[in-house]
């Protein structure tokens, strides 16, 4: 199977081999390796062979064997490292906190007082808005 690469991506270089990694499991379309800056002990990131970006622009299919991918590591670190919760988190753009423009999901085991700001608070919408909003998306699709 052939992917799209760019030479000069970190993780396009881990999927070949040219920077190591501390690999979990690979299959055609997937590799999953541990993250070198992990948030909490486990921390690892389930990754497209091929480089897409961000969500908008990969095939389905990828996308969707990504997220098998994800699922088994996330089953290892429940089962092995019982953390008090796991997050599944993937971002898409410097403005969503994107760094490496190589689309992954990070398997994020979370501890108790670990601080990582993920959870927000609710604050109830404004329907009119939040129906305004959903007409042009519905519209979109
Ligand atoms: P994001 O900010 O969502 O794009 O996530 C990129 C992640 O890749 C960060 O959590 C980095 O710690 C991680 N990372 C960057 N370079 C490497 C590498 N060489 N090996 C493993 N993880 C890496
Ligand atoms: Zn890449």
């Amino acid at each position: 199977m052939t992917h799209p690469t760019d030479a000069g991506c970190i993780f396009c270089k881990i999927v070949v081999g040219q920077i190591p990694c501390f690999k979990l499991l690979e299959d055609e379309a997937t590799i999953a390796f541990m993250d070198i800056n992990p948030v909490n002990p486990g921390h690892a990131l389930a990754v497209a062979k091929g480089h897409w970006p961000t969500v908008d622009v990969i095939p389905a299919d990828v996308l969707s064997s990504v997220a098998r991918t994800a699922q088994k590591v996330a089953k290892a670190v429940v089962k092995e490292l019982k953390p008090v919760g796991v997050n599944l988190l993937q971002a898409n753009g410097e403005g969503a906190g994107q760094s490496v423009p190589h689309l992954h999901i990070h398997v994020m085991p979370r501890r108790e007082g670990d601080g990582v700001a993920l959870n927000w608070g609710y604050k109830p919408g404004d329907k009119a808005e939040i129906e305004a909003i959903y007409k042009r998306l519905k519209a979109a699709l």
